[in-house]
């Protein structure tokens, strides 16, 4: 993966933390400043809360290969 084709290498790094509530109050701020104004991100960030609703849901299951599939396709974004 080349990181000069991603718009986003920098909020690509705050949204993982985003995502797992570990920022601060004034970086939660800041990213969702960012979400707002970045429509790249906020596809992203749609994409990564459906996939860990999806992930939560099958737990108890043993790991799909679609959901691997959706989940090797997150690490290599467009
Ligand atoms: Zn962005």
């Amino acid at each position: 993966m080349r990181l000069s084709d991603d718009p986003c290498a920098q909020c690509e790094e705050v949204l993982q933390p985003f995502l797992d509530r570990e920022l601060t109050v004034d970086e939660q701020a800041a990213a969702e400043r960012h979400l707002d104004a970045c429509d790249y991100c906020r596809r992203r960030y749609r994409f990564e809360v459906q996939l860990r609703r999806f992930v939560r849901q099958s737990a108890l299951e043993p790991m799909a290969p679609e959901l691997k599939q959706r989940l090797a396709a997150l690490r290599t974004p467009l």
